[in-house]
């Protein structure tokens, strides 16, 4: 008597086996987010691999959120090929907590320094501190299309020990 609904219940199992996932195992595979995604925010470099901040602060103006705070400095002689203009970012700082992902940090940036990621969520944490990126976090990483075009920036530190305002 319960034989039909066992059999049902087995095809339905063993149809679900071999039918395509809809699901993907995260974090090692993620789906693609599409282009008006707007997650982890990345400071850009230029063709040369400079940093493209200026420190102008028309991101922290205009977000809504409060969730900016930068420190600008001066360039120094010999700083040439780090920093694009002679001003920069000393300290650049986003609270992923009062972040709302608007995008008008992006939006407002006149030297197409900010831009939020369309591939990459801000990943999980434990502790508040965490959460505070400062430019450690948020510069984007010196790859070999920017040595290839500034074969001097070998010699430099491509990860140097940014300040920041918080701890
Ligand atoms: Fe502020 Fe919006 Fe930029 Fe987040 S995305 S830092 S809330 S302007």
């Amino acid at each position: 008597m319960y034989l039909p609904a066992i059999a049902q219940g087995l095809a339905i199992t063993i149809k679900h086996f071999f039918a395509k996932k809809v699901t993907v195992p995260y974090p090692e595979v993620k789906r693609y987010l599409g282009p008006v995604f707007r997650g982890h925010h990345i400071l850009k470099r230029d063709e040369e691999g400079r940093e493209r901040c200026t420190a102008c602060g028309l991101c922290a103006v205009a977000c809504p959120a409060e969730a900016i705070s930068m420190v600008a400095a001066e360039r120094k002689k010999g700083e040439e090929n780090l920093y694009r203009e002679e001003k920069y970012a000393a300290v650049y700082e986003i609270n992923m907590l009062r972040c709302i992902f608007c995008g008008l940090c992006e939006e407002a940036c006149p030297k197409q320094a900010v831009y939020l990621r369309h591939d990459e969520f801000v990943p999980i944490f434990t502790e508040r501190d965490e959460v505070i990126y400062g430019k450690d976090k948020l510069v984007e990483k010196m790859d070999a299309r920017y040595i290839r075009n500034n074969p001097d920036a070998q010699a430099t530190p491509t990860e140097p020990s940014y300040s920041r305002l918080s701890s």
